[in-house]
This record gives structure tokens, C-alpha cells and sequence, in this order.
């Protein structure tokens, strides 16, 4: 890998883009655009919606009328702007390239618009070929997901450069993800001279969060979580309202639905009390359907003539936008992005002698996905 590109991946390192902050995003989608101002690729850019940045959907190959090759990449973070100054500098320290978002996922994006372009300019794509660049992903999609469904329905195949797993694994399933919100309304009183009239929201809610947590099923792949909780107002007071999200985990579509189900007809101890549940499922699970083990095995093949060998990852609880498109049934393999380590956390950092490689393996996988 030639130096000059390497600078170009640490200027997108250090255009911080956490997923709220619409103008560094929008940075990042304006450096991608110019990435392919000489290329072959027709560039639409989708404004941004719901105080989040754009989206760009990039076209190049053969324009015939088939289902083509999706990649998808999404180029925000979950860094706050100002990482870069202290907590996680950019730097390379031996094959590491430390910064923030360059493992999840800006080395993945990266690489595979370096070889997007070059099978444009070489004009031999096996289909036509859609490249979606995301400003939401971290954050479960919200603006895209209808974008990622449609152009999902019109694909033959997915590819998502989320950050390899321990040592260059590819990803061939996801648990699905659920998101609540549960909300406990008592009533507020005195805590010396009306104790006995108070309802007290923080005790119900720790009734219904040992409930939730005892959800959990490591042998169905079942976990839910109450990560955040916040209620009450003073020491001395009752409190009136309590409430706390709830993050669920699971491996198959009947599970998500079950545990949905059981989530949301939670019902308060005390009839003075009002227990309120909302949210759903976020990401369906990314089960490897036929289609997907025989584009991963295709893959397997490109790599081995690489030079390396490709392995999947046992089924991972991270939810991806391959959910999305595996769950219509499109092949997906994820993972394809950079390996490194330290995802969200500020020793994140990627390994700098696995992009060739990963680069070459999506130009090939453009080139002969038939
Ligand atoms: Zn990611």
C-alpha cells in the first residue's frame, strides 16, 4: 500500500463524524465525492432528514437492467468530536493505525471504494454495481433503512464493510436487535410525613428490570439488557416517574417476536402504579440462509487465491445494515472491512497490512459475482 493513500485514510480519520454531528458527516460524504470526481460513478447525493446527515448512492458497471451488487458502508461514529485531540490521536504505532472510527468502519469504507473505483475505470464489473454510503448506522439506521430495503430488493448480492472479527473473520450472521423504552408512572409524596401515600416508580421499575433481565436464554442466543436507568427527583420525595431502555438480542425471527411480545405486555405490580412500554424490534436477526453460505464459500475461493485464508466468525451479537438485506433474503456477507480491534472504545485502531489484501478480495468480489 502506497503512502499517499494511507494520508488519504487519516484526513477521513480526522474528519470526526459522530453520527449527530451533521456537519462532519456531511465532511466526510463531500471527501468520498471528491474521491470520485474522475471516475466513471454517478454520484446522488440524499439530504439529510431527522436532523441527521446525507446519504450517497453511487452507480457505476454495466447499465443493464439486472439485479446488481450492493456495498454498503456507513461513515459515521460513535466518537464525540474531539477524540482525535487527546483521547484516540491519530498515529500509526508499528501495523496499527489508531483514530477514531478507523476499525468501525472508515478503514472498511475506505478499501472498498478504493476498488469500487478501480473495476469502474476498468469497466469490468460482473453487474451493475451500487455503492451506499450511510450517516446513520450507528444509531439503527433510521434515515436509510427504507433506502438500504429498496435498493436490498433490486440486488443479487449484498457486501457490508463492517470491521472484520479476531483475525480477519467474515461475518455470515447477526443476532437481530430489539430497542424499548419502558416507562413506570407511581405517585410522588412526602418520604417523611406521607410515606404511606406515595408509589414509589424506582421500586416497581427494579420489579419489572428483574423480570426483563431474567429473559436472558444463552442457550437460545436470548440476552436482554437494562444498560441506563433514570427516575426520581430528591432524596426525600417519592418518586413519580422512573423509566429505562431495554436492549434485546436474538438469533431468530420467532425469538424476536416472542420476547417482543413479552416485553411490551409488561404490566405494573400495583394497580396505582402505570407501567408503558414502547419500541420493537430495530434489526431483524441475519440468519446465513443457502444464499449467503454459497456467496461466502465464492468469497473463500477469491481469498485463498489472495493469499489468505477466510474463516466465519461464530454468529455475532453486533446488529449490522446487513440485517436489513439479509432478512429479505438478499446473499450478505459482512465483515469485510478492516481488521483491527477496539470497536466504540478509545483504543480502537486498524491493522494497516490487511488493507491490500481485504481490498483486493472486494475488487475481485465485483468483478466475478455473476
Ligand atoms: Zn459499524
Amino acid at each position: 500500500m502506497t503512502s499517499p493513500s494511507l494520508d488519504t485514510l487519516c484526513t477521513w480519520i480526522r474528519t470526526e463524524s459522530p453520527t449527530h454531528d451533521v456537519a462532519g458527516v456531511n465532511l466526510m460524504m463531500d471527501l468520498v465525492v471528491e474521491q470520485m470526481k474522475d471516475a466513471p460513478v454517478a454520484v446522488e447525493r440524499v439530504r439529510g432528514e431527522q436532523g441527521l446527515g446525507d446519504a450517497l448512492i453511487l452507480r457505476a458497471g454495466p447499465a443493464r437492467d439486472e439485479a446488481g451488487i450492493l456495498i454498503m458502508s456507513h461513515l459515521d461514529t460513535v466518537h464525540p468530536v474531539g477524540t482525535i485531540k487527546e483521547d484516540l490521536p491519530v498515529r500509526v504505532e508499528g501495523d496499527r493505525l489508531y483514530g477514531p472510527g478507523i476499525y468501525d468502519m472508515k478503514g472498511g469504507a475506505y478499501l472498498a471504494l478504493e476498488a469500487f473505483k478501480e473495476v469502474a475505470r476498468q469497466g469490468n464489473a460482473a453487474r451493475p454495481m451500487v455503492f451506499l454510503m450511510t450517516p446513520d448506522e450507528e444509531i439503527g439506521s433510521p434515515m436509510t433503512r427504507p433506502i438500504i430495503e429498496d435498493f436490498g430488493r433490486r440486488s443479487a448480492y449484498a457486501l457490508v464493510t463492517e470491521p472484520a472479527r479476531d483475525g480477519g473473520k467474515i461475518v455470515t450472521s447477526r443476532k437481530g436487535v430489539g430497542r424499548f423504552d419502558v416507562h413506570v408512572e407511581g405517585r410522588p409524596a412526602h418520604a417523611g410525613s406521607r410515606h404511606q401515600d406515595g408509589r414509589n416508580a424506582i421500586y416497581e421499575a427494579a420489579r419489572q428490570i428483574l423480570a426483563i433481565e431474567a429473559m436472558t436464554d444463552y442457550v437460545r442466543g436470548v440476552t436482554t439488557t437494562v444498560g441506563m436507568i433514570s427516575g426520581g427527583t430528591a432524596v426525600n420525595t417519592i418518586p413519580q416517574h422512573c423509566q429505562f431502555p431495554v436492549d434485546l438480542r436474538v438469533e431468530t425471527v420467532a425469538d424476536g417476536e416472542a420476547l417482543t411480545a413479552a416485553i411490551r405486555s409488561l404490566k405494573a405490580h400495583n394497580p396505582d402504579m402505570k407501567v408503558t412500554v414502547t419500541g420493537d424490534m430495530n434489526r431483524p436477526p441475519y440468519e446465513c440462509s443457502e444464499g449467503t453460505a454459497k456467496l461466502f464459500d465464492h468469497a473463500k475461493g477469491l481469498a485463498a487465491e489472495i493469499g489468505f485464508e477466510l474463516v466465519s466468525s461464530p454468529r455475532t451479537g453486533g446488529g449490522s445494515d446487513g440485517n436489513f438485506t439479509a432478512a429479505i433474503g438478499v446473499p450478505t456477507l459482512d465483515g469485510l472491512g478492516i481488521d483491527g480491534d477496539g470497536a466504540h472504545t478509545l483504543q480502537e485502531y486498524g491493522l494497516i497490512s490487511s488493507i491490500a489484501p481485504r481490498r483486493q478480495l472486494m475488487k475481485r468480489l465485483l468483478e466475478t459475482l455473476r
